[in-house]
């Protein structure tokens, strides 16, 4: 098995990032409502994860770590209708592979904490007890120590912490109403609280994209047959040098997809904003059953029923509300 999860560990673990997505969202379908992630070494020494989920019961907790143990499918028919965000059961077993894992627990039931470490060793970890507050903390160590080649592929410390902060960003962005803070090497890089009204949802995108995004932006919100758009668009005297700054969620899971883009695109540029490249942190909820989210775990792709009405919806939506902010149109 050990052999077995280091070569799923290849499909999913990849590099710090990838381990902090499994672990964000694993503490996200445990109903946290607070996370603390702390960093060493752009995740690589360290991955630290806490949360005040409701935790894994004392049995549970080596079963966690196999693979193909997932708490969150019983039936195919779960299968079909996946509301949680992990649901393959192998991220734990997979990182535990190829990392120091200590993964402690306390159950909202429980009236103790206890913990498993592993290795990377192919042996059934012991459960001891610990102290833990209500919810689970994982902690990975020295990612990749006993599978150099693949230590090979990391870049600079910089770097992996840059795709990890991207991570958390995104899911930060997922859940205005989760608690999250940010600590690299003993540097806190953000806290953000819970964000329950309109004014905290922009400060956290403030905060999350910077200030001067949402200074100069356009914030949309528009509902059509079934269909809702809102959230900030980039306006033409907001340039981005570096990375792109466009996060499309819908119903809450960020996504990558074609259709959008171009819808996003073609708004951009008929409103003659011609070449500028769009910027957009933008929520589009809709019936969970017209559109699948669930084409490929690590893929950001969504397939819609309708395609076409999104796109129109997309397109129509920010073309009126750019083209009433186009210099000289005022008030057309
Ligand atoms: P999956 O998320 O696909 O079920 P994982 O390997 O990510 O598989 O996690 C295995 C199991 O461990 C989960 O199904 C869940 O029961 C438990 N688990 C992992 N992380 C947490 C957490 N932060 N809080 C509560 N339970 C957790
Ligand atoms: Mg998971």
């Amino acid at each position: 098995p050990r052999l077995a999860n280091q070569i799923a560990a290849g499909e999913v673990v990849e590099r710090p990032a990838s381990v902090i997505k499994e672990l964000l969202e694993n503490s996200l379908d445990a109903g946290a409502t607070r996370i603390d992630i702390d960093v060493e070494q752009g995740g690589v020494k360290l991955l630290r994860v806490r949360d005040d989920g409701g935790g894994i019961v004392e049995d549970d907790l080596p079963l966690a770590l196999s693979r193909h143990a997932t708490s969150k499918i019983r039936d195919l028919d779960d299968l079909e209708r996946v509301a949680t965000l992990g649901f393959r059961g192998e991220a734990l077993a997979s990182v535990s592979s190829v990392s120091r894992l200590t993964l402690t627990s306390r159950a909202a039931s429980a009236d103790q904490a206890w913990q498993v470490e592993t290795e990377g060793r192919d042996m059934a970890p012991r459960v001891q007890p610990a102290a833990h507050p209500q919810g689970t903390t994982v902690e990975v160590r020295d990612l990749f120590f006993n599978t150099p080649a693949r230590r090979k592929f990391l870049r600079t410390e910089k770097t992996e912490f840059a795709h990890l902060e991207e991570v958390v960003k995104r899911l930060a962005l997922s859940r205005f109403d989760v608690a999250f803070s940010l600590r690299h090497n003993g540097k806190t890089i953000f806290s953000l609280r819970p964000a329950n009204t309109e004014q905290e949802a922009r400060r956290r995108v403030a905060t999350v994209c910077g200030p001067a995004f949402v200074e100069q932006s356009l914030q949309v919100d528009s509902e059509r047959s079934g269909l809702r758009l809102w959230g900030w668009v980039g306006l033409p005297t907001f340039s981005r040098s570096q990375a792109d700054l466009q996060y499309f969620f819908v119903n809450g899971r960020m996504i990558k997809d074609k259709l959008v883009a171009h819808a996003v695109r073609q708004a951009y540029r008929d409103v003659l904003f011609n070449g500028r490249h769009p910027t957009f942190v933008l929520f589009m909820e809709l019936d969970p059953a017209v559109v699948d989210v669930n084409v490929h775990p690590t893929k950001h792709e969504v397939r819609f029923r309708d395609g076409r009405m999104v796109h129109d919806f997309l397109f129509s939506t920010l073309y009126r509300a750019l083209a009433d902010q186009r210099p000289g149109d005022a008030g057309a």
